[in-house]
């Protein structure tokens, strides 16, 4: 149940509703030949990018990350999609369907030295219903009589057509420039993540000992707040050096009242700890080591996890743990708490034992939280497990995996685009997977599938 993914009741993807994800996906559409793969490659800027002739993986391989002024994007080549697909014209609309699934923009490739052909025409029937910005690449245009020869390309009515030479790159900065101008913004920063200390929630239920953890650490350490430059301390929060490094401790003011106020209210005390995970980039849940775990630590560990914050557990009172309840703390978390990712740590506040160890269960936490994994990195990955354990076929028919992007760290998100719906315990499978393979150890991540109906 800690599995998190993006998907409403029904078991559909969660779509829009979410903001401009970071990354947009530009897929690159045409017909055979008019010179998709290598303009890839001339967007790209390095050979390695020939699209390795793998079977069952090749097909696989097709997104890569590019870079133009600074913005980031997912270049995907469509060109070996779809085998299912009959005929020319089958091919190249059935690519262009799913270039208007899967993409943000698409960059429509013709030859200029063919023209526009019916099939093309078609297909920009497609583009133009779907409402997605689209770039004409006149390609083959190597010299003044191909530039030319673009302009009769006008006709598609998608605008100025780009003449450019994907073998010789002659007009290929313009054709990047025209896709620049049509990339959807990149989103708002966040609070910054970057130059001021990292934000810490320290949360658990009542008399767990957070208040006597927060009293260890900040004991003889408390920072005082002008040392440190350029920092605005919200007036509940604590700052606190650890390691070498300041930390930011979040709603510290809530923690220390929490002891005066012996029987606060309950409900308001679980609005704090959700707003203090909501504004720390990693929360430590502090679990009472002498009792069992409650249906309150669950829903916090929870909590955290719906949240996207990393997550590092740490047992208190342990000095309090005989043999016995040792045996049963294991038991309890094999049977209770499904976040084997999350960096475990037992403490005793009381007598500071261990309490030095926080740190780096949070460092890792960190690191996993921000962990990006390549897009061709990815879709290797994918295309190898996807060749060992193709997803089980239902009904005659078998969802494919066409391929992954990593949109966004703090936490991980992935985008899978499929040609169907992934059963759970498939998502569950690759969710394993990917942790095994790139770590992502305190993080949650979060795996949504575009589906292609
Ligand atoms: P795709 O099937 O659309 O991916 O096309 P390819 O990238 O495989 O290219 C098809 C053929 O066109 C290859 O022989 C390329 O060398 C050639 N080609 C690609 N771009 C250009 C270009 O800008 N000028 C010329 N003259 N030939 C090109
Ligand atoms: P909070 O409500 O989570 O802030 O919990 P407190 O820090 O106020 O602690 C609740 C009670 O647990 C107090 O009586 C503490 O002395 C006690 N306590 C906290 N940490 C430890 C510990 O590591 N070992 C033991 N034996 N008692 C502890």
């Amino acid at each position: 149940y800690f599995d998190v993914e993006e998907f409403d009741a029904e078991g559909m993807p969660v779509e829009g509703g979410e903001g401009p994800e970071d990354v947009p996906v530009v897929a690159v559409v045409g017909r055979p030949n008019v010179g998709k793969s290598t303009l890839v490659n001339r967007i790209l800027g390095r050979r390695e990018a020939v699209v390795e002739d793998i079977p069952g993986v090749t097909r696989d391989r097709v997104a890569y990350d590019a870079n133009w002024r600074g913005r980031r994007f997912t270049l995907v080549d469509t060109g070996g999609w779809d085998p299912e697909a009959r005929g020319f014209m089958a091919r190249v609309s059935a690519q262009a369907e799913l270039a208007v699934a899967a993409a943000d923009v698409v960059l429509y490739v013709l030859d200029v030295t063919v023209g526009a052909t019916d099939v093309d025409e078609a297909v920009v029937k497609i583009l133009r219903r779907s409402g997605k910005p689209v770039v004409v690449a006149a390609n083959k245009a190597d010299d003044q009589r191909g530039e030319a020869d673009s302009t009769a390309l006008w006709s598609l009515g998608l605008g100025e057509p780009q003449a450019v030479s994907a073998m010789h790159g002659r007009g290929s900065g313009d054709l990047l420039d025209a896709l620049f101008e049509v990339l959807p913004d990149a989103p708002a920063e966040r609070e910054p993540t970057t130059g001021g200390p990292r934000r810490i929630a320290l949360v658990g239920k009542p008399n767990v000992g957070k208040s006597s953890l927060l009293n260890r650490l900040a004991g003889e350490e408390r920072v005082v707040v002008d040392e440190v430059a350029g920092t605005t301390v919200d007036p509940v929060d604590e700052l606190v050096e650890l390691g070498g490094k300041t930390w930011r401790f979040i709603d510290t003011a809530g923690i220390r009242r929490r002891v005066r106020e012996a029987s606060g209210h309950e409900y308001y005390a679980s609005l704090r700890t959700s707003a203090a995970i909501e504004r720390a980039e990693v929360a430590v849940v502090l679990l009472d080591a002498s009792q069992p775990l409650s249906e309150q630590d669950l829903r916090i560990i929870t909590n955290v996890v719906d949240a996207g914050r990393g997550l590092v557990l740490a047992f208190n009172k342990w000095d309090l743990v005989d043999e016995e309840r040792r045996l049963r703390i294991e038991k309890e978390l094999d049977r209770q708490v499904r976040v084997r990712w999350a960096p475990r740590i037992n403490v005793s506040a009381r007598t500071g034992w261990h309490v030095d160890r926080l740190v780096r269960a949070i460092e890792t936490s960190l690191g996993g939280w921000e962990t990006r994994v390549s897009t061709a990195q990815l879709n290797a990955f994918l295309g190898r497990l996807v060749a060992a354990n193709p997803h089980p076929l239902r009904g005659g028919k078998q969802p494919r995996i066409l391929f992954g992007t990593q949109p966004q760290t703090s936490p991980p998100k992935f985008l899978l685009f499929t040609t169907g719906f992934l059963e759970a315990s498939y998502r569950r499978f690759i969710e394993r997977r990917l942790r095994e393979e790139f770590g992502f150890d305190g993080s949650p991540i979060m795996i949504s599938l575009k589906v292609r109906e």
